[in-house]
């Protein structure tokens, strides 16, 4: 199955993405988490988007478009794929669609996660991130084990320099202005569905996959 998982920074798109990888097979595209490794890296592309990323502001469309369009080889198309944080603007979800249509593998549908501002704040300010794997925890509601320390790869956990209560802010804002022209776009075009994300991560994917078997997407290829 193709689908996009549209919600606010903190909604719990790449939490729910990871579990449909884990269970689903599917593969999860985040580029918030591309970008972040570039940077780390410190390759070309990571010079380019790092200022726009720890300041909480979007890389230009023509740029993001570009590099999903490389991620969405022929084997990712084969296996069906989740994409989280992507496309966050009008023009990203055209030119989605315009790398899709030329690949006849259009989306099945976007899921968008409904969940409250001030449990977004509380969830991306308690947010912490495995500087080695990326994965997601959370010192209140999802913490590991061990404080401090990944669970899967005991790999110290780090805060997100954009996980900053000002930044939070301006990411958050920054987000409301797109997605409402974005949730326009898919509404028109019959793809778009909502879940309740605000709960636990367990029946958050619950919900979702009662919502992928209702839409006849598993197994879609
Ligand atoms: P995320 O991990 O999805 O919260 O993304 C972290 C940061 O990466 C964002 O605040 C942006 O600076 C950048 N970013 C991620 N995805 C996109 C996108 N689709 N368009 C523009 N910028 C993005």
């Amino acid at each position: 199955m193709r689908v996009v998982f549209l919600g606010p920074p903190g909604a719990g798109k790449g939490s729910l993405a990871a579990l449909c990888k884990q269970h689903l097979g599917l593969n999860h595209l985040s580029t918030g988490e591309i970008f972040r490794k570039e940077i780390t890296r410190k390759t070309s592309l990571g010079g380019r988007v790092q200022s726009f990323v720890t300041n909480g502001l979007l890389v230009p469309d023509e740029l993001v478009v570009d590099v999903m369009a490389k991620q969405l080889s022929a084997e990712t198309l084969k296996n069906g794929f989740v994409l989280d944080g992507f496309p966050r603007t009008l023009g990203q979800a055209v030119g989605l669609d315009r790398v899709l249509q030329a690949r006849k593998a259009p989306l099945h549908g976007v899921v968008y996660l409904k969940v409250a501002t001030e449990l977004l704040v509380r969830r991306l300010s308690g947010r912490r991130v495995c500087s080695a794997c990326g994965i997601n925890y959370n010192i209140r509601t999802m913490p590991p084990k061990r404080p401090g320390q990944c669970d899967q790869c005991q790999a110290a956990l780090i805060t997100r320099k954009d996980d900053q209560p000002a930044t939070i802010r301006k990411r958050l804002a920054v987000d409301r202005k797109e997605a409402t022209k974005l949730l326009a776009y898919y509404k028109k075009k019959g793809l778009l569905q909502a879940i309740n994300g605000a709960d636990s991560l367990e029946r958050v994917f619950t919900r979702a996959l009662a919502l992928f078997r209702a839409e006849g997407w598993i197994g879609m290829g």
